[in-house]
């Protein structure tokens, strides 16, 4: 009996998958050149090739538009451009007419001149445009060679591949894969967005698991760890097989929240927003139930392209979501660019990226790219509650002189006669101690506080945040950062503003009773932690967090901490006890 194999990846979208193998290889067959007799009925078999491949493009399309109940279908549009393209076609059956070649590899060689010249452009979105075209071309070759669809999957199949395409995880949708497993891809690639708006558990960057596994062998993907176990033990596979019926029915107990505010048993309501990095992900916001987006990572249209967007489209992207959430509101965090987040143009390397030309000290330096920016997001404040946030502020001259540019963005526009929300909320993020200590001042010029626990706690605690050496010591709990929140938390509404927290903090069981205690009005978190934190807000009262909260403020460590809201949070929803670290991440 082949031996249990443990394989440790990305958790991409969560949820576990049990079943058999299916390994999706896309060119199974190479197109190698071949001389037909009959150029003729080659021709209609091109188009009629061509015709098929639209007609399935086209079912998909209605499948993703069914099953995501989205018109998040600009995928597919584009395809069907592209596969319309006159040029393409034209140039495939003048090698049939004249050279008597091959539909097929007539048809791969004059794709593959277009995906070449794709490849070698510059930016990130050319570069992706490359792999539609030969997602295409694979539709097309797959149709010539009468291979009809795809090979059918058997139902629940674990589908392992090198890598899919958004095409490729639609149309596993459609035959009810189990779960999806790639050895390339990030969280935030596309694929991985799509497993997770289509609910199938999915786990990314499995390096070398092709070679590790065979067709029809048993495995599990656990999506919510990142792990894949290849021919799992008759009792590994019992676990799971529980851990999956109870995770089910969690998920169907969650589902039925989705419209529900989140207000505690004794009737005190916070916003609970999410946390979005693309624009794509509106879809998960609005199925998992989130009001609106408390933090729009902006910096990651440039992380997943070799070049900030421009200002217009930066406005289409900003006003879709705008659009897409309104009336709810969606925060967009100017770019955070810098510490551990640096792209294909980074600048000169620094000793301490975190402490160096980060986030508003990078955009402050550079007021075009900045203003650009806000003139963007500005002009989407027309078509939606749009707020703007200003990252890593450390003194009141940083906040002044952000709002600065807003006001001058503000005078163009107006002078330009273009609309804008002249209400536009401007906030900050408090990251810093800086910040925390001085949270008075700012406060009497800031709309809104929100507190980034991530770079709170790295700050505070002299902790990189990435760095894996020291990631015992990286703990939220610690009682520096604690108190620091509640100051925080204090000044801002002694000022009459809100305060939020869109660090993963907030999404932490632990923390929800102890946040709300301290009276935190906005959480904001990643969309598929929002049912989970709303079922608690719902069950919790607040009184008893305040005194919970109050009890914690008074321990000396971060284990102190943890074990008090742990034992106050395992009383009340015992279900909670596996997910509880009650000694750190
Ligand atoms: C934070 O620091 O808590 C935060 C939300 O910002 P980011 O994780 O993007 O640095
Ligand atoms: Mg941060």
């Amino acid at each position: 009996m082949a031996k249990e194999l443990r394989l440790q990846g990305i958790a991409a979208s969560p949820g576990i998958g049990i079943g058999r193998i299916f390994i999706h290889r896309r060119h199974a067959q190479p197109v190698t050149r071949q001389t037909v007799s009959d150029p003729e009925s080659e021709l209609r078999r091109f188009a009629r090739a061509l015709e098929r491949a639209r007609a399935e493009l086209d079912e998909l399309r209605g499948l993703v538009v069914e099953r995501l109940g989205t018109e998040e279908t600009e995928l597919w549009d584009a395809q069907m451009m592209m596969l319309s393209d006159p040029t393409a076609a034209e140039g495939t059956r003048e090698r049939i007419r004249r050279d008597g070649q091959d539909a097929a590899s007539a048809f791969h060689e004059v794709m593959e001149q277009i995906s070449q010249q794709l490849d070698a452009a510059d930016s990130q979105y050319l570069k992706e445009r490359a792999s539609d075209i030969r997602d295409i071309t694979w539709r097309v070759v797959k149709h010539v060679r009468d291979q009809g669809q795809a090979p059918s999957i058997p139902r629940d199949s674990i589908v392992l591949a090198h890598e899919l395409s958004p095409a490729d995880a639609a149309y596993l949708a459609t035959q009810k894969a189990a779960a999806m497993v790639t050895e390339i891809g990030g969280k935030t690639s596309h694929t991985a967005i799509i497993a997770r708006s289509l609910e199938i558990p999915a786990v990314v960057g499995i390096k070398g698991s092709l070679a590790q596994a065979s067709q029809g062998d048993w495995a599990v993907v656990d999506g919510n760890r990142g792990t894949v176990i290849l021919n799992p033990l008759p009792a590994t596979l019992e676990s799971y097989r529980r851990q999956q019926k109870s995770y089910l029915r969690h998920v169907a107990d969650l589902r039925k929240l989705r419209k529900s505010k989140a207000i505690t048993r004794d009737g005190h309501q916070v916003e609970l927003s999410a946390n979005i990095e693309l624009p794509e992900e509106t879809v998960a916001v609005l199925s998992h139930g989130a009001k609106g987006v408390g933090l729009f990572r902006t910096e990651f249209l440039y992380l997943t392209s070799d070049r900030l967007p421009t200002e217009d489209e930066q406005y289409a992207i900003y006003r879709r979501v705008a659009e897409k959430l309104a009336p709810d509101p969606v925060i967009i965090r100017t770019f955070d660019l810098g510490g551990d987040k640096i792209g294909g143009q980074a600048p000169e390397p620094e000793a301490n990226p975190f402490l160096g030309w980060r986030a508003i000290r990078f955009c402050l330096d550079r007021p075009e790219l900045f203003k650009a920016q806000i003139r963007a997001i500005l002009k989407a404040s027309a078509h939606g509650q749009v707020k703007i946030m200003f990252p890593m502020i450390c003194c009141l001259e940083e906040l002044r002189r952000a709002k600065a540019a807003v006001e001058e963005a503000k005078q163009e526009l107006r002078g330009d006669r273009v609309k804008f929300d002249e209400h536009c909320q401007v906030g900050i993020m408090i990251e810093t101690p800086a910040a925390a200590l001085t949270a008075t001042a700012l406060a009497q010029e800031s709309d809104f506080f929100s507190i980034g626990s991530n770079d709170l706690t790295q700050y505070t605690l002299a902790v990189d945040r990435t760095n894996h050496r020291v990631a015992r010591m990286y703990d939220p709990f610690n009682p520096a950062v604690l108190r620091l929140v509640r100051e925080v938390i204090e000044c801002g509404h002694r000022a009459g503003i809100w305060v939020g927290m869109c660090g993963e903090m907030c999404a932490d069981p632990l923390a929800v009773p102890l946040l709300l205690g301290l009276s935190l009005d906005e959480f904001s978190m990643n969309p598929v932690a929002v049912p989970e934190v709303k079922r608690m807000i719902l069950n919790l009262r607040l009184d008893q967090c305040r005194r919970v909260a109050a009890r914690v403020m008074e321990a000396e460590s971060a284990d102190k901490s943890r074990a008090i809201l742990a034992d106050f949070v395992i009383g009340l929803f015992p279900d909670l006890a596996l997910t509880c670290s009650v000694e750190g991440t």
